[in-house]
């Protein structure tokens, strides 16, 4: 079965190519970035027209890398939902066109879904599965009892990790998205600070990352008022321990109450190295459980993942008509269509 899947939630552009949820023949990927740096984050309308602009380029150079022409292809999968409104419609509008001109079923897929759907290009996932979702709008952990199937256990009640990155970076006048460069800076110092892990004492599986980014601030202005210079490695370092504290003690939890035979990490976050390492250690202790941290390649936006996602649904014949729409505030618990 072959998948041509459309993605454009957020600041990529991308098309791909998936057979059966798993091999991925092509997958595009025009990114913006540069276009937002300046901003200090995404911009609704400049994001919009950039989907304009690349779509076709993107899609087109997707068909010509896998070699597969559109009459040989079972569906076509879109993201519509969550993400930034203008930018989904462009993607969707995308899809549905495609699908029309040559007459392929249309799988509405849920981006988050797609992050989680892509620990299957790692290796195939086993049921039940526990995933870690670290994104830059998100952070849940979410228990999939059988494929396609998910229950949000845990959630942020304020700022995502992704987010959090982002914003420690922009502090520190770092160009935006700050996760990568930031998990660089953090190898290169020493924890010297103490920040707080938030809510690493409560009895759920629930994050908050707002009072540690609060801490991060006031340290920064602290130390400017003095006239001190920060050493920002350190920051970095001191900041990255206590991200992954908390994500590494919600998931230990998880995983002691919740015996699964797969544990996923996935979205944005998923590529930090920290993160992957301590999980790696701690999956150690779990021997029932396998590690399936999504491959780097495939953590941050991209039409592969929905393209695996969108197979999922596809073999449960979840199609929608053309006159799907796009949901911007998407989760799981809406899912089912
Ligand atoms: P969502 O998926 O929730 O809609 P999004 O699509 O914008 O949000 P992703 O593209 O999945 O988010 O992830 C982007 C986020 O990942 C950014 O916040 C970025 O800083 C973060 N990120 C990327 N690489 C790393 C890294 N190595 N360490 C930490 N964070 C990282
Ligand atoms: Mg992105
Ligand atoms: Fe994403």
């Amino acid at each position: 079965t072959k998948i041509i899947s459309f993605e454009s939630s957020a600041d990529e552009t991308s098309v791909a190519i998936v057979e059966d949820g798993h091999v991925v023949l092509s997958n595009s990927v025009a990114t913006q970035i540069n276009s937002h740096q300046r901003f200090g984050g995404i911009v609704p309308e400049v994001a919009s027209r950039h989907h304009i602009e690349w779509i076709t380029r993107v899609l087109n150079d997707a068909l010509k890398t896998a070699d597969v022409k559109p009459n040989e292809l079972d569906a076509v999968a879109v993201t519509y939902g969550p993400g930034l409104v203008g930018s989904l419609l462009v993607g969707l509008m995308g899809a549905k066109t495609f699908a029309l001109a040559h007459n392929l079923p249309v799988i509405p897929v849920n981006h988050l879904a797609g992050h989680i759907a892509a620990a299957n290009f790692n290796q195939s996932v086993q049921y039940p599965a526990l995933a870690l979702m670290v994104s830059g709008g998100h952070t849940e952990l979410v228990l999939m009892r059988k494929e396609n199937q998910f229950e949000v256990i845990g959630e942020t009640r304020d700022d995502a990790a992704g987010e959090s990155f982002d914003k420690v970076g922009r502090l520190l006048n770092l160009p935006y998205p700050a996760g990568k460069t930031i998990d660089e800076m953090a190898h290169r110092g020493q924890a010297t600070i103490k920040f707080p892990t938030a809510m690493a004492h409560e009895d759920n599986y629930d994050f908050s990352f707002s009072g540690l980014k609060s801490a991060v601030i006031n340290y920064v202005h602290h130390a400017d008022q003095k006239g001190e210079q920060i050493n920002q490695n350190d920051l970095a370092t001191s900041f990255q321990n206590a991200v992954v504290d908390a994500l590494i003690g919600r998931t230990k939890r998880a995983l002691e109450n919740f015996s699964v035979k797969s544990f996923i990490l996935a979205g944005g976050v998923a590529a930090n190295s920290q993160l992957r390492e301590e999980l790696t250690i701690l999956l150690n202790d779990f021997s029932e459980t396998i590690f399936i941290p999504v491959p780097i390649r495939y953590t941050g936006d991209n039409a592969a993942m929905i393209g695996a996602a969108g197979y999922w649904n596809y073999k449960q014949k979840i199609f929608a008509d053309l006159d799907l729409n796009t949901d911007p505030g998407l989760d799981f618990d809406l899912l089912q269509l």
